[in-house]
């Protein structure tokens, strides 16, 4: 399967599609974390996002697809994959039915992560990650055990630079302007499916779970 988490940031798609992944051997393509892992070994790539990234803009098109269209082609994508922050264009997604079908294939379906956006500015403002392993935390709990350490791998934990208020009103706004049109996208393709994602992590995995297993 195919399959497109589309959302606001903040909304917990991240979270779920790592969840997922494991579940069904799907992998998790990113590209939030692609772009984040060219910064940290300061490619040409890295230097050119961190920019946009920091001010909460969008990468061009044309990087992003070259990114996935190469990570699809892998031999662990034959049986499905899934797609967190990716497309967030309308002209990411038509790129992405373009190179998908090109092999016979399409996206089978979208999911959309629906949140209040108070409760996506208290998320993403209050979050705190691992600059090692990615671990999230948050101000309102859970926090490290000792405060600004992972837990998990004992490296410093911090507020992402996109995650500072104002860049959050930036990513929210963007949002708003260039991926919400990819809802009606999807809808007219007759593959969208709104989840509620005000719930607990554990509430949205499940209901996540049942979509796919639906298939709509
Ligand atoms: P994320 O971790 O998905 O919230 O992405 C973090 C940042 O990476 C975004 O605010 C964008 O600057 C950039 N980015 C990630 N995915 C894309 C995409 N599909 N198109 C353009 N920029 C992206």
């Amino acid at each position: 399967m195919i399959l497109v988490l589309l959302g606001p940031p903040g909304s917990g798609k991240g979270t779920q599609a790592t969840r997922l992944s494991s579940q069904r051997s799907w992998p998790h393509l990113s590209t939030g974390d692609m772009l984040r892992t060219a910064i940290s070994r300061g490619t040409k790539l890295g230097l050119e996002a961190k920019s946009l990234m920091d001010q909460g803009l969008l990468v061009s098109d044309s990087v992003v697809v070259g990114l996935i269209t190469e990570r699809s082609l892998g031999e662990d994508c034959k049986q499905g994959f899934i797609l967190d922050g990716f497309p967030r264009t309308i002209e990411q997604a038509q790129a992405l039915d373009t190179v998908l079908a090109k092999n016979g294939k399409a996206v089978d379906l979208g999911v959309l992560f629906d949140m209040p956006e108070a409760d996506l500015i208290k998320r993403l403002s209050g979050r705190r990650t691992c600059l090692k392993c990615g671990s999230m935390y948050h101000v309102d709990g859970p926090r490290p055990e000792v405060d600004g350490v992972c837990d998990r791998c004992g490296a410093e934990v911090v507020q992402r630079d996109d995650d500072r208020i104002e860049v959050v009103q930036k990513r929210l706004e963007v949002y708003h302007q260039k991926t919400e049109p990819l809802i009606q996208f999807y809808r007219n393709q007759k593959k969208l499916t709104v989840l509620n994602a005000a719930c607990s992590p554990v509430e949205v995995e499940s209901a996540l779970a049942k979509i796919v297993e639906r298939g709509c």
